[in-house]
């Protein structure tokens, strides 16, 4: 009886006084200092100036690399160069990429990786591109990722990519990304006329075979406007129609990062899922000071959004033989497979993607009490598709937050509202210890994403962090 009463009694107070742990968290902007807001800034300051250069997997596997060299790390090459302290990097065909920061004790003892993918949702030019149409050279073109597809109409697209030709030759090509340069527009139907479109559905407002942009309009004596279109490329890039056979080029927003909101407290950008957390697991292995204690790696992976599938994605095995390298680097002569395996199996991984933030605009979206907000911080993901850590591995994720005063939420979807996935299944799938984390956007896998500056700090902090962590 004396028991039932004081459990009541506790009970009903925490009722009546205490509000949960979850609502009494502050905004994240609550709890910097003037000097951490300058901090913050000019961080989102250099994330605008990557992005504003990765535009997709290849421009961010150059800029990564550029910015690497300028660190000086050096390009992994020679068993030889395994030694605490090493900075390496390694590229895998120019789609994706790995920083190296050698640690004091063994691989195989434990590792710190955050892994991230540097492709984004757009749409890719077809092998067989052009046509005429009304007057007008256009361009045949398949999507890449999940996209709304209506979101993508008058935008102002850049050609951006690589052609390879029989003779060996690698082409880059990027039209559209300067000021001067010109645009391809997808156009959409005036309202005076569109009465007959009005039926459709919210994911039909266009049909896939109707995302072609316009490349030319002034028509010639002889022949099409498409053959004048391929006249001026051939002049231009020293290519053929058939080149575009062996050709990766992608359509992507003409438009530079810039500040939304008069308090500039957010960041909007074409291809920050997942180019954001790209960039911060880069800088923070850039800047890590002194030689950490487990060996770090920044892994940025290609194809996340269509299946992670290439010899580029996170499903291929150029993780695992990273780590057959650098294990067999320090063990030399009693090196064998095991012990590759024993290194994947000690080591902690960040799969690092970004999160669906509640909007303001469609909150029912998110179930609220486990939906992300902007400016709240780091969101570990929980009941992602397909893969979850397990609650030891967040419990220790959750230590190094809190040890680090970073502030942190999580994220899971509303039941039954979609969803969507990560690369983390493909490295627990190596028997990795693996947790996804994030911070959440609004506008996601639109030509414009919007993220939150104080997240990208914070989440900047907890990189650092993780790849110190440990003893
Ligand atoms: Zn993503």
């Amino acid at each position: 009886m004396k028991i039932f009463f004081f459990i009541c009694l506790v009970f009903t107070s925490q009722i009546a006084f205490s509000q949960s742990v979850w609502q009494s968290k502050s905004s994240g902007w609550l709890l910097i200092s003037p000097d951490q807001r300058k901090e913050c800034f000019a961080l989102n300051e250099n994330l605008k100036n990557y992005l504003n250069k990765a535009r997709n997997e290849l421009t961010s596997t150059k800029e990564v690399l550029s910015l690497a060299k300028a660190k000086g790390f050096k390009e992994f090459t020679e068993p030889s160069q395994v030694k605490p302290g090493a900075k390496l990097w390694i590229n895998n065909r120019d789609r994706a990429v790995a920083l190296v920061v050698v640690g004091s004790n063994p691989i195989v003892a434990g590792s710190r990786v955050i892994a991230a993918h540097h492709d984004s949702p757009r749409i890719d030019i077809k092998a067989r591109p052009l046509y005429d149409a009304s007057g007008y050279a256009m361009l045949q073109t398949i999507i890449y990722g999940g996209i709304k597809k209506y979101q993508w109409a008058n935008v102002p697209l850049m050609i951006i990519g690589r052609v390879d030709t029989k003779d060996g030759k690698t082409i880059e090509v990027a039209i559209g990304d300067d000021a001067d340069e010109p645009v391809l527009i997808i156009p959409d139907a005036a309202p005076h006329v569109d009465a007959p479109l009005r039926n459709r559905t919210y994911t039909g407002v266009f049909d896939g075979e109707e995302l072609d942009p316009i490349i030319g309009s002034i028509p010639q004596a002889k022949g099409n406007i498409a053959n004048q279109i391929m006249a001026i490329l051939t002049e231009q890039f020293g290519i053929s129609e058939e080149d575009f056979v062996s050709a990766e080029l992608n359509l992507v927003p003409a438009t530079s990062p810039r500040d939304v909101g008069l308090d500039k407290g957010l960041t909007a950008a074409y291809g920050q899922d997942d180019r954001l957390c790209s960039f911060v697991a880069v800088n923070s292995i850039l800047e890590l000071s002194g030689q950490p204690t487990f060996t770090s790696i920044a892994y940025l992976t290609d194809n996340e959004e269509t299946g992670s599938i290439n010899n580029t994605g996170a499903q291929s095995s150029f993780l695992s033989g990273l780590y057959g390298r650098l294990t067999e680097a320090q063990l030399d002569a009693k090196y064998n497979d095991n012990e590759t395996r024993k290194a994947l199996h000690n080591a902690h991984v960040i799969s690092a993607d970004v999160n669906d933030g509640i909007s303001p605009l469609f909150p029912s979206l998110s179930e609220p009490s486990n939906a992300a907000r902007l400016g709240f911080g780091v969101a570990i993901k929980r009941y992602g598709r397909s893969f979850d850590a397990n609650s030891e591995f967040t419990a220790l994720i959750r230590k190094i937050l809190d040890d680090n005063s970073i502030p942190w939420q999580t994220a899971s979807y509303k039941v039954e509202s979609g969803g969507g996935g990560t690369i983390g299944g493909f490295m627990s799938k190596e028997d990795m210890e693996v947790i996804d984390i994030g911070i959440p956007i609004l506008s996601m896998h639109s030509t414009y994403e919007i993220s939150s500056k104080v997240d990208v700090w914070n989440l900047s902090r907890f990189f650092t962090a993780f790849y110190v962590s440990g003893k």
